[in-house]
């Protein structure tokens, strides 16, 4: 039979009735196919395991972060598969370690190098369920591991690569793709298909819905997502590839709110100064959102970085240590910024689009402080009061938003 991975989040599991309802889900799709289920930590059990560090420590050891936060994962694959047990279907629980997830060692934010599945395999080879933990691995020097927030996304497409899976369902709390958050402007449309360099931008540029290294492995491997609400049968997004020579049109919106912008102000030109500064903020976990480097004069030049406000702290103190040798006149900096990205194929070369853009930011009086454009996306960096205004009128331009006149509307696209 064709295996499907099912990948359950933390509202999906939140309650004994939603682990019921999902063991329900897995009986029915186990009659067509092989099933492997990843699931996330229950409810907000993550978000607390965090807190109860910070009870103890402010700076604790990335290390025990990881011990400490993969045992909410651990608390749902026994649940499930207890679940999955008193509906007479054989499943058994693995933590990531146990399935031979083997990640690098970059604690909190580990990248998956290899998954040797090798028990996967077996247990299917039994007419057993697999019960994975999500978000978690091990790493070559046999450390516990996690994946970065959201994480169980990226363990349920890396076993869709591992085992050739025919398809991976993402359960979540809503109903699929939209073309912005729906809890944030609940009159986004639904998106019935997109493809997969479409869901790679959308994820990269902040919508949660779908881990980006989940869209990344997804992309790379082709692998068919659904991503589908665990409370409702409705069908959801699937993610795929979109044959044919289409025009460029706006798809969908997405935001990440608090970014942290720090320029160095005029330092001597030399070509190496950029690559330098990106390695060791890189290399220091670092998430660059977006760097430049813009002339002052024919000597000098402002170096510009664009990174996650929760970073600041992080970005500062690599700055500062190179900042001397550098010979860097000043340090201008912002923690009021954040960006918008409009997602669509071929719209980053659209100039129609890009002017359309512009002319409604700037009759709203929305200064502009950055933008990219890459062959997918146009980011524009803005301050974080202007975004909700921006994004409204942008899915009102791009007819992505439902319309007041047509109440019935299902919205989809
Ligand atoms: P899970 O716990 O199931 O992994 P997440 O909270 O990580 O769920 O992701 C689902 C959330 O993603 C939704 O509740 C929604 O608020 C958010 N989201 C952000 N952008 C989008 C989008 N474009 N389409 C759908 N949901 C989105
Ligand atoms: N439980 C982890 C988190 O809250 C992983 C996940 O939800 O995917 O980030
Ligand atoms: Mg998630």
């Amino acid at each position: 039979m064709p295996t499907v991975i099912m990948k359950f989040g933390g509202t999906s599991l939140a309650t004994p009735g939603l682990i019921i309802a999902a063991a329900k889900k897995v009986l029915r799709m186990s009659r067509k196919n092989d099933i492997v289920v990843v699931v996330s930590a229950r409810g907000q059990t993550t978000d607390k395991l965090f807190s109860m560090s910070r009870e103890i420590t402010l700076k604790p050891k990335a290390r025990e972060m990881d011990m400490l936060l993969t045992a909410g994962e651990r608390i749902s694959v026994a649940l499930l598969s207890m679940a999955l047990g008193k509906l007479k279907l054989e499943a058994v629980s693995y933590t990531g370690s146990q399935v031979g997830i083997i990640t690098d060692n970059k604690h909190t934010d580990a990248r998956i190098l290899e998954i040797k599945g090798d028990r996967i395999k077996r247990a299917l080879a039994e007419h057993k369920i697999p019960v994975v933990c999500g978000f978690q691995g091990v790493s070559v020097e046999k450390e516990i591991t996690t994946l970065g927030r959201g994480g169980s996304d990226t363990t349920a497409l890396a076993l869709s690569a591992t085992l050739n899976a025919k398809k991976c369902i993402i359960y979540t709390d809503v109903d699929g793709v939209f073309t912005e958050d729906p809890n944030r402007f609940p009159g986004a449309k639904k998106i019935s298909k997109i493809s997969y360099d479409e869901m790679l931008e959308l994820s990269n540029y902040g919508a949660q819905v779908l881990h980006p290294r989940a869209s990344s492995i997804a992309a790379r491997f082709k692998i068919p997502v659904e991503i589908r609400n665990s409370f409702n049968n409705k069908t959801g997004t699937l993610i795929t590839t979109i044959e044919g020579t289409q025009r460029p049109r706006p798809k969908a919106i997405t935001h990440s709110d608090d970014l942290y912008h720090i320029t160095l102000v005029q330092v001597p030109k030399r070509n190496q100064y950029l690559s330098q500064i990106v390695t060791e903020l890189t290399k220091g976990g670092v998430h660059l959102k977006f760097f430049s480097h813009g002339v002052s004069d024919a000597r000098k030049f402002d170096l510009s970085f664009i990174t996650p406000l929760d970073e600041k702290d992080k970005v500062k103190s690599i700055i500062n240590k190179i900042r001397k040798k550098l010979d860097v006149d000043h340090i201008r900096e912002s923690s009021d910024i954040c960006s918008l990205s409009v997602i669509g194929k071929g719209i980053g070369s659209a100039n129609k689009i890009i002017s359309d853009i512009f002319n409604i930011l700037s009759k709203l009086k929305i200064h502009i402080e950055v933008v990219t454009t890459s062959e997918s996306s146009i980011n524009i960096f803005l301050k974080q009061r202007y975004l909700n205004k921006a994004i409204h009128a942008l899915l009102i331009k791009f007819r992505l938003k439902k319309t007041s006149n047509h109440p019935v509307n299902s919205g989809k696209i």
